[in-house]
């Protein structure tokens, strides 16, 4: 079955038709780096790595970009408030770029520790293109989509006549709705800051001139900046979260088609929210986990990505310790059949699970299909060993476990923990990208759990203490 996915410019989902034959230009909205990523900022992300291998396993080259914000993204989402790297930095008595540099190399750590393929995404920063945000920004002023108040230059979202296409916004509820106070100034309430002014009398840590003053860019325009950098006017995919719906897309496509009279993107998609425990993520209740906590809970960030691929990335989500613990224990248990496999020689990929496997991944990344797919071929006693590791590995390409590095001691590993065992393999990757800060943390909490690992030339050893 050819690749189909949800597309929530037209509701439905369609076949997959690149622009350029055998090519894909995607771009991810990436994170605001003011703080490390929450669990559910992680879940895009993998979701994100799976849509790319399924690209790549359907033939495509995938040409993937992700912004980092660095600026211009203000507490509340909206126009007004104070900007959030700036906030932290004070807070922290830090520079907004020692801030965005810190949380920008702690996303990228966090990521890997998922499997996330980093190597195969170009990352772009906000403040490292101004210029091209100016531009167009000017291009918009020339074609009479913005005016001008007293903090800033504004879209008119009146001059665009699809406004709110995407998801079928509705705008009269999405103004009521509205928490964010309303700026007298603005000609409608959907409109939107292109470029903000410093406020008077106050130097920003991060302010460039402009053709309309000393200032800094809004938080939409360099989304259409940069992916149209990198991807051309109009380009296949474009992903983020649900939350970006209404507001951060629909104006991304207002003013990125207002700007070149073109179709901005063919194919949105967005995966769904993650609760935790029945709730949403949220600081003032206090339950927002970071890939820290998860280790420190006994989870490997593996698992955790396990577990995300047990549920659709457009279904909700809810995050309870036990029942990610549940999802590492089904992959401890997959991990220990694919080494007992490998004692076998590798075998071939078996073409009916692969075909199957296949149908599955491409109707819309239908990852829990896929699971329960490998749990049947696990039982599968007409496939042999060496068949089933071989058919494992084709699957691993768009699970991303990276099971062809894992390296459990058999016998070990019969009386350590699934958790510790997760945990010694995350600490071993920790060690071979060199951060030992995680390393020693991992240690520390494997031994707090009562076990000792110890490096050995083949990779680990794990004992009760
Ligand atoms: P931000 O750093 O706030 O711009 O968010 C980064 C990404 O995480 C965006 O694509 C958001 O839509 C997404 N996101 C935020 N909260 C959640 C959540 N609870 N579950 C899933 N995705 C989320
Ligand atoms: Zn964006």
């Amino acid at each position: 079955m050819p690749l189909s996915l949800h597309n929530t410019l037209t509701g439905k989902k369609e076949p997959f038709v690149p622009l350029i034959p055998g090519k894909v230009s995607m771009y991810n909205c990436g994170p605001t780096v003011y703080q490390y990523a929450h669990i559910g900022n992680l879940r895009a992300y993998v979701f994100t790595d799976v849509l790319r291998r399924a690209l790549n396993w359907n033939g495509y080259g995938v040409k993937q970009v992700m912004n980092i914000t660095d600026v211009g993204h203000m507490v509340g989402d909206g126009d007004d408030g104070e900007d959030k790297v700036e906030k932290t930095a004070e807070k922290e008595k830090k520079t907004a770029q020692e801030i965005a540099t810190f949380y920008t190399n702690a996303f990228l750590e966090d990521i890997s520790t998922l499997n996330i393929d980093k190597s195969k995404i170009i990352f772009c920063k906000a403040t490292d293109h101004i210029p091209e945000q100016i531009s167009l920004i000017q291009t918009l002023e020339k074609k009479g989509f913005t005016y001008i108040t007293s903090d800033g230059v504004y879209f008119d979202t009146a001059r665009f006549k699809d406004y709110g296409k995407l998801g079928n916004i509705d705008l009269a509820g999405l103004e009521e709705g509205s928490r964010v106070e309303t700026n007298p100034e603005k000609r409608n309430k959907t409109d939107f800051a292109l470029w903000k002014f410093s406020p008077a009398g106050e130097k920003r840590q991060q302010e460039w001139p402009s053709p309309w003053g000393v200032g800094f860019p809004g938080w939409h325009i360099e989304c259409s900046a940069m992916s149209m950098k990198y991807l051309g006017e109009t380009f296949d995919i474009h992903t983020g979260g649900i939350d970006h719906i209404p507001v951060h897309h629909n104006n991304e496509i207002a003013q990125s088609e207002s700007a070149t009279g073109k179709m901005y993107v063919h194919y949105w998609l967005h995966n769904a929210f993650l609760n935790i425990d029945g709730h949403k993520i949220s600081k003032s209740i206090g339950n927002t986990l970071y890939i820290r906590d998860l280790i420190s809970l006994g989870i490997s960030p593996v698992a955790y990505r396990y577990w995300l691929l047990t549920g659709h990335y457009r279904t909700m989500l809810n995050f309870t310790k036990d029942s990610v613990l549940g999802a590492q224990t089904a992959l401890v248990k997959l991990i220990h059949h694919f080494i007992e496999w490998r004692q076998s020689p590798l075998g071939i990929e078996n073409a009916d699970y692969v075909k199957r496997f296949e149908d599955f991944v491409n109707d819309d990344l239908d990852t829990p299909k896929a699971l329960a797919l490998t749990w049947e071929l696990v039982k599968d006693k007409k496939v042999s060993a060496g068949d089933k590791a071989a058919t494992l590995l084709k699957f691993d390409s768009i699970f991303g476990f990276n099971l062809s590095t894992m390296s459990i001691p058999k016998t070990e590993a019969e009386e350590i923990p699934p958790e510790i065992t997760l945990l010694a393999e995350e600490r071993e990757k920790a060690r071979q990208n060199k951060d030992w800060k995680l390393a020693d943390a991992i240690r520390a909490e494997i031994e707090s759990r009562g076990y000792e690992v110890k490096d050995t030339e083949k990779g680990f050893d794990l004992r009760a203490l």
